[in-house]
């Protein structure tokens, strides 16, 4: 692990806040009618990868360029360190950007590329040297540092992109869709390497994507964002598990959404089966809710349902390999998707149009606002 200036910043608790979003609202058009950002308030603490996830159009973009300075808010402020920065030009900010298309400049050497920056901030010669070689060792770049940035491989300018945006030090690094050019295996390569390069830097990494598998595997914390607001904001773990509402629970992982009644801490599905124990999200009241089920958390043997089981028709088998899902019809018409492993004998049990009897796993209802 090379040692770099960066690293050698002191540790800060989890706790302290880097990036404070306080309110901030964004209008665009000619009566302000597009509504960017409506009211987002979030705290990014120092040190982590925070992800802004959304659906296109959700205000991803729109909130890393605030954040970066580029697009002044139409509403709110934006602290740094607790500072106020929200007057400041895009350059007086300690942070930088690391865009969709790299913006390399392809006539200019790797090691050019990467010394810009530091030119332009009139740093001295012998320090641009080092710097660049310090950079070069952290994006393990250092045999092509004499390549023209036209005659790399797209994952090696994405290095050269992260070294640049890196080398003046910011304190925060924003980072929109860096990874969307790249194809499958690079891209799973260069999230292992993005999580190093944090790690290692310590900084504080603002990562916006729409793919929610890259989301939960490489945050800290992820901000689901929908129409310009953020719905929730929490580890990988808390958002997959306990989505606080059907939009989140949607955009993340495979979801079954089921009719149920509840009453206390009760759930009784209206499809029957037994009672579940879970906890009603602030201002979902007894009686009538939505609840998600995720399909791993079903299994189905075949066979009428006895007991607290709940019972259904098998409409489809679908076999990936490492799993067989089922599409089962409940009682009430509703739907029920259950994802199995698949052991070493690879059979499965399941026809289309036979009775299943299903169990939910204790603890696998989650209570969700509509
Ligand atoms: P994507 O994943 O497609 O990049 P996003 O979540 O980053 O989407 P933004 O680019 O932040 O979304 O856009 C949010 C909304 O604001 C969209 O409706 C977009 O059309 C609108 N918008 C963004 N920039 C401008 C602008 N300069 N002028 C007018 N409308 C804009």
């Amino acid at each position: 692990m090379p040692e770099t200036a960066l690293k050698t910043r002191p540790a800060t608790t989890e706790s302290e806040t880097a990036v404070d979003v306080i309110g901030i609202s964004k209008l665009f058009g000619s009566n302000q009618e597009i509504r960017a950002l409506d009211d987002v308030s979030v705290a990014i603490r120092k040190n982590e990868f925070f992800t802004l996830l959304g659906p296109s159009g959700c205000g991803k973009t729109t909130l890393l360029r605030v954040i970066a300075g580029f697009e002044p808010p139409t509403r709110g402020s934006l602290h740094l360190g607790g500072r106020d920065i929200s007057r400041l030009a895009p350059n007086q900010r300690p942070i930088n950007t690391v865009f969709q298309n790299y913006a390399l400049f392809p006539h200019m050497s790797v090691a050019n590329n990467i010394a810009f920056g530091l030119e332009m901030l009139g740093k001295p010669k012998n320090d641009i040297r080092d710097k660049v070689t310090e950079m070069l060792q952290l994006v393990r770049m250092e045999e092509l540092r004499s390549r023209r940035t036209s005659e790399i491989s797209g994952g090696q300018q994405q290095r050269v992109a992260l070294a640049r945006a890196l080398a003046p030090q910011p304190e925060v690094l924003l980072l929109d869709e860096p990874l969307s050019a790249l194809d499958l295996k690079l891209r799973k390569e260069m999230q292992i390497e993005l999580k190093r390069l944090q790690s290692e830097t310590g900084l504080t990494f603002i990562f916006v994507t729409h793919d929610q598998e890259e989301a939960l595997t490489m945050s800290d914390r992820i901000a689901v964002m929908n129409a310009g607001k953020i719905l929730q904001v929490g580890s990988p773990r808390e958002i997959y598990a306990h989505p606080s509402e059907r939009f989140v629970a949607n955009f993340i992982g495979e979801s079954n959404f089921l009719n149920a009644h509840l009453s206390g801490n009760r759930v009784t599905l209206e499809a029957g089966g037994g009672t579940y124990e879970a906890v009603a999200p602030e201002g979902v009241a007894d009686g009538k809710v939505s609840v998600l089920v995720r399909p791993e958390h079903a299994s189905a043997r075949p066979g009428e349902a006895a007991g607290e089981e709940l019972a259904a028709t098998v409409e489809t088998v679908v076999y990936s390999g490492d799993a067989t899902s089922l599409h089962l019809r409940l009682k009430t018409g509703e739907t029920l998707k259950t994802k199995m492993p698949n052991g070493p004998e690879q059979s499965t049990a399941f026809g289309e149009g036979d009775a299943a009897a299903v169990t939910i796993a204790p603890g696998a209802v989650t209570i969700l606002k509509d």
